[in-house]
């Protein structure tokens, strides 16, 4: 296997590289900070609008058409420069274009990919989250159009979304996995209340509730057939899932190098502790690079993966609060890191690593039954 860049890949690092020269717009280098999230719209138009975004999607929906190896040299482009990470909405993309028919996909994906509409992803409830297909929101049909009733939480991006993707209940007569669809459903409109979320590390703008009264929603909007939601939720979570899509790889690398200079600046001043600690973080991110450059090389040959999604969230989670710890550890509670990111935030947010997209002891369950064949 040979990683380094072709030709073709070689030239496009430093097209990118000398266009992030001018174009960096110095945001937080992660979404640990409020002024990522406010940012985040203008750096995706700038990001698309330059031929930089949706480099793996097909050209029908704005994207390139090209290998998924580019979006990684994208990535590690972006880390080095201390640039923000590319939005992560792969998982939106992917799920519309597998189960929605063309008149959906004409209609929804390009405003998705180009980003001038937001999109927010309305799964988890209260009481269903883990146990997603527990969920109790309603769409009853009315006409030509649906009427929901429900409360959705954790919905990231809700604050500035222009849509979402809803999944309710449409038929309580048949299996629960079976009586759920999925709808685009317009955020601005009278039924739909939004309430931000503070979370621990002081973001305010990551994700709310979201609470339907009465919101309306066209039926011609709705993704699949009625009953086709539940297919649809797993194509989109086992793309959430997929270190490759987020690109968080290259950004722990950067924050290992970080840590590791501090150390080598002023050894004595850390004891055997704190260097091992960095050292397990070292390992584990290039354990990672080397999965997910594997996971690439996969695609490449057309293979596709399934339940293996659930190891690489969790080398993934592993990765991150790895890195977390050795950041807390190394920097303490106060210390900056480069740009605004302080490492407590870094440490803070990889506690949510293991929840988003499914937790970990949920992925251990589904790799001890679909991927080892063990009794539930
Ligand atoms: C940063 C972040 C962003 C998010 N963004 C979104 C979003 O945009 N849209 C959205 O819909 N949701 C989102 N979520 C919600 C996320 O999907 C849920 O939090 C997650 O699925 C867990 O559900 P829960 O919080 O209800 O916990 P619960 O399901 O109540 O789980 C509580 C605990 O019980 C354990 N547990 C539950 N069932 C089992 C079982 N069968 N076996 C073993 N252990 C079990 C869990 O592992 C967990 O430790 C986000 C969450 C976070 C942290």
């Amino acid at each position: 296997m040979d990683f380094g860049d072709s030709p073709a890949e070689a030239e496009f690092r430093q097209r990118f590289r000398a266009w992030l020269v001018d174009n960096n717009p110095g945001l937080p280098a992660s979404s640990t900070d409020d002024d990522y999230w406010a940012g985040q719209a203008a750096w995706h138009q700038s990001l698309y609008d330059a031929g930089f975004f949706g480099l793996s999607w097909p050209t029908e929906v704005g994207g390139h058409g090209l290998p998924s190896v580019y979006d990684a040299i994208l990535d590690e482009e972006l880390a080095a420069a201390g640039a923000p990470p590319r939005p992560g909405l792969g998982y939106l993309v992917h799920g519309i274009l597998e189960h929605a028919n063309d008149d959906i996909k004409a209609r929804f994906l390009p405003g998705l990919v180009n980003g001038r509409d937001r999109w927010c992803q309305g799964f988890s409830e209260p009481d269903a989250g883990s146990d997603l297909a527990s969920l109790r929101t309603r769409a009853e049909r009315d006409g030509d159009e649906y009427v929901i009733t429900g409360h959705k939480v954790w919905t990231s991006y809700s604050d500035d979304a222009d849509w979402c993707l809803v999944l309710a209940r449409t038929d309580h007569e048949v299996p629960r996995h079976k009586g759920i669809s999925a709808f685009a459903v317009a955020m601005d409109q009278p039924g739909i209340e939004q309430r931000p979320l503070k979370m621990i590390n002081g973001i305010t703008k990551e994700f709310g509730e979201v609470v339907f009264d009465g919101a309306r929603v066209p039926a011609a909007n709705m993704i699949g057939e009625p009953g086709d939601g539940w297919p649809l939720a797993m194509t989109v979570v086992s793309h959430e899932r997929e270190p490759g899509e987020l690109g968080y790889v290259a950004r722990y690398r950067k924050l290992a190098k970080e840590l590791t200079a501090a150390v080598k600046a002023d050894p004595t001043a850390y004891d055997a502790e704190q260097v091992r600690q960095l050292g397990w973080a070292i390992v584990e991110t290039e354990m990672l690079r080397h999965h997910v450059s594997r996971r690439l090389s996969d695609r490449l040959d057309g293979i596709t993966h399934g339940p293996e999604g659930s190891v690489d969230k969790l080398l993934m989670t592993w990765t991150e609060q790895t890195v977390g710890h050795a950041a807390l550890g190394i920097g303490g509670a106060d210390h900056t890191g480069d740009g605004d990111d302080t490492w407590l935030k870094v440490y803070l947010y990889s506690r949510a690593q293991s929840v988003m997209g499914g937790t970990s002891q949920i992925q251990r369950n589904l790799i001890a039954r679909r991927i080892l064949g063990l009794p539930a």
